[in-house]
């Protein structure tokens, strides 16, 4: 790790509680110029829908991450020998009651980290965090997805807005910000208040894996579907926790009984080796509501593997 960052001392020369909490102890910097991959914090959520509180997750997920550790039993990789990951602070905003502007802020942040060649790993806040993120990093061409959620988010305008969490990747496909062929929903599940308030995302072209399918595919039938629709073009992936069971991740805004389990997001995350990934982000980590912490703790546990894999795929064999 030392080579990769002469000016900082070995993270893991001091005890794990000690020290300023920075996403997996990586070296903090707000000069983008250094770093690789940036890990960005994004405390807002001003597009709840439900229970709020998903602001004070990066925070936590900075917190739970100080006891990952820098290798992947399970694949190998080690991000922080592959590249040089910093945790690159807060795209925090100043009109925080004000979703729009709100929005605009987190864009413009960034706007400024992708225009530096940083790669964006995000850590939410609500979902709708996720439009500005691609309003900025995927101007030049549309991506595909890999969406991780009990929900497919492709609702339409609700309580006046159009920009709240349960929307956002229908506002990115009507903006030209996804190729929604190239677009995978996973985990899908509960009741909806209308019986077919998804119906973009199937309208769209979107592939929608609900509960039931990933449960008759299995993770290694959905790991294939993933890499037939997804294809070798650019991909950003974006998992919500509430696609998790909420045995596993409790502390959320919109909670769904019958998700998947810890064990199966991580396989599915790790599926994704090879993908041509540019980004990704963890979202709807709720605090409040996670009074042990197991949220926060499985929120920076899917941190690291798309860390993982991200670092892969742009600096190491699968890039
Ligand atoms: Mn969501
Ligand atoms: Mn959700």
């Amino acid at each position: 790790m030392s080579s990769k960052y002469p000016e900082y001392e070995d993270p893991m020369a001091h005890p794990r509680y000690t020290g300023l909490a920075t996403f997996f102890r990586a070296p903090h910097t707000e000069s983008f110029a250094e770093a690789d991959i940036g890990i960005v914090g994004v405390p807002f959520d001003g597009g709840t829908t439900n229970r709020p509180g998903a602001r004070h997750g990066p925070r936590e997920v900075r917190n739970q991450s100080s006891l990952l550790r820098p290798y992947n039993q399970a694949n190998g990789l080690a991000p922080f020998n592959l590249c040089k990951v910093f945790d690159v602070g807060d795209a925090w905003v100043t009109e925080a009651f004000d979703l729009e502007k709100a929005l605009g802020e987190i864009q413009s942040f960034f706007a400024r980290l992708h225009s530096a060649g940083v790669i964006p790993l995000a850590v939410g806040g609500d979902h709708s965090i996720t439009l500005p993120i691609l309003r900025a990093i995927a101007k030049e061409k549309p991506l595909g997805l890999v969406h991780f959620d009990a929900h497919c988010d492709t609702g339409d305008d609700y309580l006046g807005s159009r920009f709240h969490h349960g929307a956002p990747f229908r506002r990115a496909v009507e903006e030209g910000l996804l190729d929604p062929k190239r677009c995978i929903q996973i985990g899908i599940r509960g009741a909806t208040v209308l019986p077919k308030l998804w119906q973009f995302s199937y309208d769209a072209g979107m592939r929608v894996i609900t509960m039931d399918e990933l449960q008759s595919l299995g993770v290694v039938g959905v790991i294939r579907e993933i890499g037939n629709v997804v294809g070798n073009e650019p991909a950003y992936v974006s998992f919500d926790v509430d696609g998790l069971d909420p045995a596993f991740a409790p502390g959320t805004g919109t909670p769904e009984v019958g998700g998947f389990t810890t064990w199966e997001a991580q396989t599915m995350i790790r599926g994704l080796q090879g993908l041509n990934l540019v980004g990704g982000d963890v979202v709807e980590v709720s605090p409040p509501f996670d009074p042990t912490g197991v949220t926060a703790l499985t929120g920076a546990a899917m941190l690291f593997e798309l860390l993982c894999v991200l670092a892969d795929a742009r600096f190491g064999t699968s890039g």
